[in-house]
């Protein structure tokens, strides 16, 4: 069963004024006809969202004329615009079999005829099944490339995103840092505590983190209790501030929960990126300073000396 809640927010003053406004010839019916079966299979070829609804709003354009379309996903993960936003609007709140789709939202300079409403309606009874397929992938994407106990991006995202970001401080020059880091004995927390308690130390560590970070700076669940942190723009310097900064905060847990039985810390490496280095060199160099900083007792930042 589809939903289509429909609101015409257009202001009633206006409409009086523009009584006599222009109400654009449509094509011809068989043309239209021709252009509504062909809709369905040309809405087929993408999955993807913000594709989707280019090409409708591409395919539907000589048919209605329209100055802009908005799409709010469900979610609110994004806002997808295309051309320019009008005074009259045409609002929908799509919805399939009671899953809510998002809002979409048609404007122009001029209002709306009931005629040209309705063949709205054909149109978006079309566009409606292929949306909530690209809703589907994009959340099933989501969900591979996300850490199901943390919530955080897994090892795979990070995988993605480290290669996007070498590639780009490649090319404009740019400073790149990675941080890798492990809890200390964390093993003991799970053998004393339990693994749920270990789930929750987890957990814990992973939110001080995302708190303590800049908006820009990436975190990523790599493996059991390891991390990694993408400081895109980042120089040596700056990054060992930031690291220094998260291992006090993870430090301090120790004494904000008076609940806690046991203390908490993490140990970090820390590597820069050199000119021309790829991203196995970059992690290898961030592990091996984590390794030293293990070594050398835990609880502490250790940068790497390796200069590619
Ligand atoms: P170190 O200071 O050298 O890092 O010692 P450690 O005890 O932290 O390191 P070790 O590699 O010996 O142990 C890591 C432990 O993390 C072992 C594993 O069972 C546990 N672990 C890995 N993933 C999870 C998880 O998702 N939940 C819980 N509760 N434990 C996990
Ligand atoms: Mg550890
Ligand atoms: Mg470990």
């Amino acid at each position: 069963m589809v939903h289509l809640l429909h609101s015409d927010t257009t202001n009633l003053r206006r409409l009086e004024q523009n009584t006599v406004s222009v109400i654009q010839a449509g094509p011809i019916s068989a043309e239209r006809d021709d252009a509504l079966a062909k809709l369905p299979l040309i809405l087929q070829t993408s999955l993807d969202t913000r594709q989707l609804l280019r090409l409708f709003d591409e395919q539907i354009k000589p048919l209605l004329a329209h100055n802009g379309l908005q799409f709010t996903h469900p979610d609110n993960k994004f806002e997808f615009r295309l051309g320019n936003n009008r005074h009259h609007k045409c609002n929908y709140q799509l919805e399939i079999d009671q899953e809510y789709l998002g809002q979409l939202t048609f404007s122009r300079a001029y209002r709306f005829s009931d005629n040209e409403i309705r063949l709205l309606e054909d149109l978006l009874c079309k566009l409606i099944y292929p949306l909530r397929n690209s809703l589907q992938y994009a959340r099933a994407l989501d969900a591979a490339l996300t850490d199901t106990l943390t919530q955080l991006p897994n090892r795979q995202a990070y995988k993605n995103t480290i290669e996007r970001e070498i590639d780009l401080a490649h090319r404009l020059r740019l400073p790149l840092s990675l941080l890798v880091l492990d809890i200390d004995y964390f093993k003991n927390i799970n053998d004393s505590f339990g693994h749920q308690v270990g789930d929750e130390t987890l957990c814990r560590v992973a939110d001080t983190l995302l708190a303590s970070l800049r908006r820009s700076d990436a975190l990523f669940r790599i493996g059991g209790e390891e991390f990694a942190i993408v400081l895109s723009h980042s120089h040596h310097e700056a990054a060992l501030l930031a690291a220094e900064r998260l291992r006090t905060a993870i430090y301090e847990l120790n004494q904000s929960n008076t609940d806690q039985k046991f203390p908490i810390s993490i140990s970090i490496g820390l590597a820069e990126l050199c000119v021309g280095e790829s991203a196995d060199s970059l992690f290898l160099k961030a592990d091996e300073a984590l390794y030293q900083a293990k070594f050398a007792g835990r609880n502490q930042v250790v940068t790497s000396r390796v200069t590619a």
